[in-house]
């Protein structure tokens, strides 16, 4: 049988497509890219804003369209929340909430009508999912939170905190090396409470896979700014883990945290980075900004802006404030223009911009081994332009000979020179 899986939006749901890919593959079935010829479309959907949710509808609907013969599942956030809605859109045969993902393939398989004969299994994993192609693989390591940021429709979508086994993990990331994957994400609802419900913790968890697993490169997904005990940055210390953390500060005013309801103040997060900053000099520290959240007066705006100014992030992810029913946040009072919330997104775009060039410019000169990626640029000189990330999330551009392949490959370079989005370097 023919399966086509789709997603939208964060890293844990392409995570979880990867893994639903593997378990039909397992299962003597074959992924297709082409939703057009699958006998069974698995849609994993969104709802972290209205909008994720009108697109997942929207997406569901074009799929149906296009190929109304296909058996149809959905899953996912939006697939939680709406659940009844879901089930009455034209041409889905089966809503899969996300308490239940975990078991989605096996349910699909024993509970779907699909009439249809395994096909000679084919290799594990033989196409990649995603365009970004086989360097690197996200690993869904839990699920849920059991935090309530008040805007935050994410922890009410996904429930609980549920971990998933050591081994379990570990197993999935040799099966991914074993692929050829050379890089692996970890990733979660709420990552830093990875074992909170298996009685350990995500420091233990990193140990363990940097002593079982010989992945070269260990990187960590967004992780909230709290519950990071003293030792571990120094699994930092060993060169494979990727010296960058996306680590969400949300507001720099305090008043405007309280509202948000988030567990981690300025002081705390000012020591922190602090902290990391000691003991490595280039690490990369990266956020998402909510601006224009409910009541955010100009003062508190002046002090955030000033706050994340000195934090120096060497990018920044920047989100206006929109109002998610079902969240504390929608029934907050005083919510703020859209004009003045776009008045400070561009203050905050500039700002990135310049915080991003001022950390290439800290990089320039530094030598880093770097994973290449597929993607390449055609040059009219008989070169090619190749790209690729740092250890500390730098994209980085390199011109080499046209017939020369890299794709896959780690190798050092040179950081010579900082452009817009990206550092071109040299092969040492
Ligand atoms: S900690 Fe993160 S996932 Fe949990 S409620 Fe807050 S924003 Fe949502």
């Amino acid at each position: 049988m023919q399966v086509h899986l789709r997603t939208l939006g964060c890293r844990l749901n392409e995570a979880e497509l990867e893994t639903w890919g593997r378990q039909f593959q397992n299962a003597g079935h074959e992924v297709t890219r082409d939703a057009s010829t699958a006998h069974l479309i698995i849609v994993n959907s969104c709802a972290v804003t209205q909008d994720a949710a009108r697109k997942s509808r929207h997406l569901i609907r074009k799929i149906h369209r296009e190929n109304p013969t296909a058996k149809l599942v959905v899953s996912g956030c939006y697939a939680s929340l709406n659940t009844e809605e879901a089930e009455q859109l034209l041409g889905v045969d089966m809503v899969i909430p996300n308490r239940a993902k975990n078991e989605l393939v096996d349910d699909v398989l024993n509970n779907l009508d699909l009439n249809s004969m395994p096909a000679m299994s084919t290799e594990p994993a033989t196409i990649s999912l995603f365009n970004r192609g086989r360097q690197r693989a996200f690993i869904k390591v839990q699920d849920g939170c059991r935090y309530r940021c008040t805007f935050c429709i994410v922890t009410v979508a996904r429930g609980e905190e549920k971990s998933r086994t050591i081994g379990e993990i570990i197993d999935e990331i040799n099966a991914f090396h074993q692929q050829g994957v050379q890089e692996v994400i970890l990733t979660g609802v709420h990552l830093g409470g990875y074992g909170s419900d298996i009685d350990t913790r995500l420091s233990t968890l990193i140990t363990h896979i940097l002593q079982h697993t010989d992945i070269p490169r260990l990187r960590l997904g967004s992780l909230e700014p709290w519950e990071l005990d003293d030792n571990f940055f120094t699994l930092f210390d060993t060169p494979r883990m990727m010296p960058h953390l996306h680590l969400p500060l949300q507001s720099g005013s305090d008043s405007v945290l309280r509202r948000m309801a988030r567990r981690c103040k300025t002081a705390e997060f000012r020591q922190l980075v602090q902290h990391i900053r000691k003991h490595h000099p280039h690490f990369n520290l990266t956020t998402d900004i909510i601006v224009g959240f409910p009541g955010e007066t100009d003062t508190e705006w002046e002090d955030s802006f000033s706050f994340i100014k000195e934090m120096k992030f060497g990018h920044i992810h920047i989100f206006s404030y929109s109002k998610r029913e079902g969240t504390k946040a929608a029934l907050l009072p005083d919510h703020v223009a859209k004009l003045i919330q776009k008045q400070r997104s561009q203050q905050l775009h500039k700002c990135a911009e310049q915080m991003k060039q001022q950390f290439f410019k800290q990089n320039l000169g530094q030598q880093y081994p770097v994973l290449w990626e597929g993607h390449a640029v055609q040059l009219d000189n008989g070169k090619k332009r190749v790209f690729g990330y740092t250890p500390n999330y730098i994209k980085v551009a390199c011109e080499i000979d046209d017939s020369t392949s890299v794709e896959n490959t780690i190798q050092s370079v040179d950081l010579v020179k900082a452009q817009d989005d990206f550092m071109l370097a040299g092969l040492t």
